[in-house]
């Protein structure tokens, strides 16, 4: 007996009762003919080591105290005015940012990647955007926030809709139920989903955001949202290099979609969000602060759209080989920082042992 060809991408069809069983070698990112409710024997074993260590990093927003940023976002002069305008439009970008990130996870992606050790792991990360959403209601009821302003921002900012929409056209393509790949141009398609989500949404438009709210924490300042946003940062480093395995394996497996002309729109793509990236720091820091400007921003996102280009094997965008916030990459060493911020840690377990930048 040969395992059929299997049409069933869903996990949910017919039974095929009698099939033989799996051959490792038939398991497929996209378009699989194993059965995809089989996770062993196992073929993509990064993927399954990421769904490990995003369990090992387990944690909850509630276990961060929020005492001295309540004290000083009330006290008259603990914030500038700049400050609190950057902190508000920052929390509301991330605010709907880890809700639209989920839904193309649950809604898009899950349907079309044919892999169970993949599908472990994307059934992982949602759970971690939940967790990432509700930092964001737990923050905007601790320090009293208007909860309309800070989640309708982003359709009130442009700054905001304008990265937003730019990604969600993306998606609104394979949300549709007739979408299915197995041909070049649907896969090519999905493909461009991973690279705006994955690469562009989750591996460059968090960082300025990062940048922000971490240079605060290093001041002392807002020292609980500071800390879960390392954890954030943590959490969305993983994700990152999931999406970025992703679209390496599949380049492995289809080499036909990895065109030179697709490899440019690639690129484009990279360019064009980087672009909507330094105009979102432009707006949400239009005099500078905490050691941070617009244009450092705008050189930071340079060397971090020209390494994730490099990530997917394409050749840099900007030449900018500085990081000018090396201080990003220690901020994630959850350990040395701990007592730097002097809130409560539960560790779970030390995890974080992969590149994250
Ligand atoms: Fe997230
Ligand atoms: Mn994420």
């Amino acid at each position: 007996m040969t395992n059929v060809e299997t049409t069933d991408a869903t996990g949910l069809g017919e039974i095929e009762v009698g099939a033989a069983r799996i051959n490792v070698d038939d398991k497929r990112m996209i378009n699989a003919r194993a059965d995809v409710n089989q996770l062993l024997p196992m073929k993509y074993t990064w993927a399954w080591e990421k769904y490990l260590a995003g369990c090992n990093n387990h944690w909850m927003p509630t276990e961060v105290a929020m005492q001295a940023d309540i004290a000083l976002w009330k006290s008259k002069d603990g914030l500038t005015e700049d400050e609190r305008q950057m902190l508000k439009r920052n929390l509301g970008f991330f605010a709907t940012a880890e809700s639209l990130v989920a839904n193309n996870i649950v809604l898009a992606v899950y349907r079309q990647i044919t892999n169970p050790e993949c599908r472990q792991y994307l059934l992982r990360q949602a759970f971690e955007e939940a967790v990432h959403t509700h930092t964001f209601q737990y923050i905007c009821e601790s320090l009293g926030l208007v909860e309309g302003e800070l989640f309708n921002m982003y359709r009130e900012v442009p700054s905001i809709s304008d990265k937003d929409a730019w990604a969600l056209k993306y998606t609104q393509h394979l949300e549709d139920p007739d979408f299915k790949t197995g041909t070049p141009e649907a896969d090519t398609a999905f493909l461009r989903d991973l690279v705006a989500f994955y690469v562009i949404f989750e591996g460059m438009w968090f960082y300025t955001g990062f940048a922000q709210i971490l240079s605060l924490g290093r001041r002392n300042k807002m020292v609980g949202i500071a800390e879960q946003y390392q954890y954030i940062l943590r959490d969305e480093s993983i994700h990152l290099n999931f999406g970025i395995d992703c679209i390496n394996q599949i380049k492995i497996e289809n080499p036909h979609l990895w065109t030179p002309e697709f490899q440019e729109e690639v690129r484009g793509m990279l360019k064009e969000a980087c672009e909507l990236e330094v105009k979102y720091a432009r707006d949400t820091m239009p005099r500078g602060m905490l050691g941070l400007s617009a244009q450092l921003c705008e050189q930071y996102m340079h060397f971090i759209t020209d390494r994730r280009a490099q990530q997917i094997g394409l050749q840099p965008i900007f030449g900018e080989t500085e990081n000018p916030f090396p201080w990003m990459s220690e901020a994630m060493d959850l350990k040395k920082e701990k007592n730097f911020f002097e809130t409560r840690v539960i560790e779970y377990q030390s995890g974080g042992a992969l590149d994250w930048d």
